[in-house]
């Protein structure tokens, strides 16, 4: 065993080990210069994002769900409003959405990508909503309420067919948040500006989670705002700090949403990896691919001619998921489910009276997908090791239950 140990998911050990002395050194700055929230740390991170994003402006905030809830507010999506997104993503999406004091509803996603399916929020706008032109808005029938904006995730790393979706929110008047917190980097080419644009970019806002196993991870919690818009740059910096602008003048009530300096002087330095990191992530999952794309039964991530995905997550499908996990899971290989249960049909939302079948594709998905290890460290050896065990397993499933297997990938 000891020449043959075990493959994790995720190592959160062997980056921190290599860049160990200029982390400690943070630290020690902090204590020397005795600031520990906001301050210089800080607005150097924001700057260096920011042009990282090819944004004009970056707030850090203290988690990737107050990055969604502040730029939602601050973008001007307010109470009773619906705010449409997925039911295939984490959920500090809707999360965020509810905080702001809106309503998250459901468009389903495109099996092949896992995002947003855009025919599917064209139909939503057309056939569930009405045009309001007298007050320029879009209603939803069934409620009446306003539908004010789409936050498209971003997920596992590839971002979401963003010229359509904002073409459809610019011709129903919705504003346009990106969930980008699995997606540091990713890019997308737009074929109306013609030129490849980075996430976090193309939205009215952007958020993104800095959570330690995020392709950009702090030691701990943090998050940020990016946007074009000075204006809502300058509500967010309000809101994550009280409602104030100068110390003790509260012009709103606002939260503790701000972003340390340690954690800020911990991504700064981590930053300066972040595009070679992602060159490895695409290099692992082109391998993945290479062998993996081949084997019945099994379906290796899609990624369409306008991406270039930034691999946060490995996730393939096959109907034979739980057998697939096990027989890995015995190999010593780690795996992930992101994520089983869709989130109309989880508990937290069993008011809103959703059933199974609302959304048939993020339903099938949920029983099929399965996150493969995934992490710049991962070594070539390592990756024959998990492509072995997953032919393995796959061709004995082949065997137990002969052609069947192939139907409904
Ligand atoms: C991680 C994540 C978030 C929330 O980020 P936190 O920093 O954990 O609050 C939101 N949306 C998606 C898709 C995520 O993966």
């Amino acid at each position: 065993m000891t020449q043959n140990p075990n493959i994790p998911f995720l190592d959160l050990v062997a980056p921190h080990r290599e860049l160990e002395a200029e982390l400690v050194e943070v630290f020690r700055t902090a204590l020397t210069r005795g600031a520990f929230i906001g301050g210089p740390m800080v607005e150097e991170f924001e700057n260096e994002f920011a042009r990282f994003c090819e944004t004009s402006h970056c707030v850090g905030v203290s988690s990737g769900t107050d990055a969604l809830r502040f730029a939602l507010i601050a973008a001007g999506v307010g109470p009773d409003q619906i705010v449409i997104t997925v039911p295939h993503t984490f959920i500090a999406t809707t999360e965020a959405i509810s905080q702001a004091g809106a309503w998250p509803d459901f468009v389903d996603v495109d099996p092949r990508t896992c995002n947003l399916d855009v025919e599917k929020l064209r139909e939503y706008l057309q056939t569930r909503c009405w045009a309001d032109k007298a007050r320029g808005k879009t209603i939803h029938r069934q409620t009446g309420r306003v539908v004010s904006a789409v936050v498209p995730v971003h997920l596992y790393g590839q971002t979401a067919d963003m010229d359509a979706i904002c073409e459809l929110a610019e011709a129903h008047r919705l504003i346009v948040v990106e969930d980008a917190c699995q997606a540091h980097g990713a890019r997308y080419f737009s074929n109306r500006t013609k030129e490849w644009r980075t996430a976090g970019s193309m939205g009215r806002a952007a958020a993104f989670s800095f959570y330690p196993g995020k392709n950009l991870g702090a030691c701990g919690e943090a998050g940020a705002v990016t946007t074009q818009d000075p204006e809502i740059a300058r509500r967010v910096r309000v809101l994550r700090e009280h409602g104030q602008a100068e110390k003790y003048y509260h012009d709103i009530e606002g939260y503790n949403g701000r972003l340390d300096a340690i954690q800020a002087g911990i991504l700064r330095i981590k930053l300066r990896h972040l595009e070679d990191w992602n060159r490895q992530r695409r290099a692992h999952a082109l391998a993945y691919n290479s062998r993996l794309a081949s084997v019945a039964g099994l379906t290796v991530p899609f990624e369409p001619s306008w991406s270039r995905a930034v691999y946060h997550l490995y996730v393939v499908r096959t109907p034979h998921r739980e057998a697939l996990r096990r027989f890995l899971s015995e190999a010593g290989i780690g795996t992930g489910i992101h994520y089983p249960i869709p989130l109309h049909l989880q508990k937290a939302y069993a008011h809103r009276g959703f059933r199974a079948g609302d959304f048939p594709m993020a339903e099938g998905l949920a029983s099929k997908i399965l996150s493969l290890p995934m992490y710049p460290q991962l070594r070539p050896e390592q990756i024959e090791r998990v492509v072995d065990a997953v032919q393995k397993c796959m061709q004995e499933c082949l065997q137990e239950c002969g052609q069947q297997v192939l139907v409904g990938v």
